[in-house]
């Protein structure tokens, strides 16, 4: 311990298959002349208490991705992992990266969210010292409605216990990394956010304030706003 603190995992090992816009992944889309996972990778790089970045991504775009960590200066940039068969998979294989240097704490974030702040990162960061998981989230503005099927609703919802989950998410790598290997295959394989494993362990998440501009780039309306506020 102690070189290796705080290891930012930029998630980029996504198809990108509800975005229907040919087969480029989302994050490696060209706005402005840079990726999209750039944005983020500057911000982790250049936040005072991240010590490290490990990025998944697929063997087929990281020359691609090597040559933008050269132009960037991403200094911090420690090593790849491997995709796996869904998000959680792909952490986990991020997490096993970081075995022998064993951080403290890690900080997984979307490579589709480009507009993560300091502000956020310190804030779980330091929201992270008195808890194992610390997680970003909204509160619901619409009005959700339970409903098995889809087709009529089933039950109500109270809307003021509802919220969105954004990344990053913050662990204590250690806890973290044994509550993924505690889980089953099909248990992973269901898995969408990254705290979820940390709820099915018992490990008490911490809720802070996300941030609305923290968005993720799924949609091509997702793509289209994100370009608007890169013009602005
Ligand atoms: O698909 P979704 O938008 O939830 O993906 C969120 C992030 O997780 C994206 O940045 C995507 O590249 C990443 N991901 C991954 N490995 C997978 C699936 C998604 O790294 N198998």
């Amino acid at each position: 311990k102690g070189l290796f603190m705080n290891i930012a995992i930029i998630l980029a090992g996504g198809v990108g298959s509800r975005m229907k816009m040919g087969s480029l992944p989302k994050q490696f889309i060209m706005i402005n002349d840079k990726p999209i996972i750039s944005h983020c990778l500057v911000t982790f790089n250049n936040n005072e208490n991240i010590d490290g970045i490990v990025i998944v991504c697929s063997p087929e775009y990281r020359d691609f991705l090597s040559d933008w960590i050269g132009k960037l200066n991403i200094d911090k940039f420690m090593n790849f992992a491997d995709p796996g068969e869904n998000r959680q998979y792909s952490i986990i294989n991020a997490l096993d990266t970081l075995e022998e240097r064993n951080p403290e704490n890690v900080v997984i974030h979307d490579s589709a969210r480009p507009l993560v702040s300091h502000e956020l990162i310190n804030k779980c960061l330091s929201t992270l010292e008195n808890n194992k998981a610390v997680m970003p989230v909204l509160p619901a503005e619409d009005t959700f409605y339970y409903s098995e099927h889809g087709t009529h609703v089933d039950s109500l919802l109270k809307r003021s216990t509802l919220f969105r989950g954004q990344a990053p998410e913050a662990f204590n790598y250690e806890s973290y990394l044994k509550a993924n290997r505690s889980l089953t295959h099909e248990e992973l394989l269901a898995i969408n956010g990254s705290s979820e494993v940390a709820v099915k362990c018992g490990i008490d998440v911490a809720l802070i304030d996300g941030d609305k501009r923290n968005f993720k780039i799924t949609t091509a309306d997702d793509l289209d706003l994100f370009k608007t506020l890169c013009d602005k």
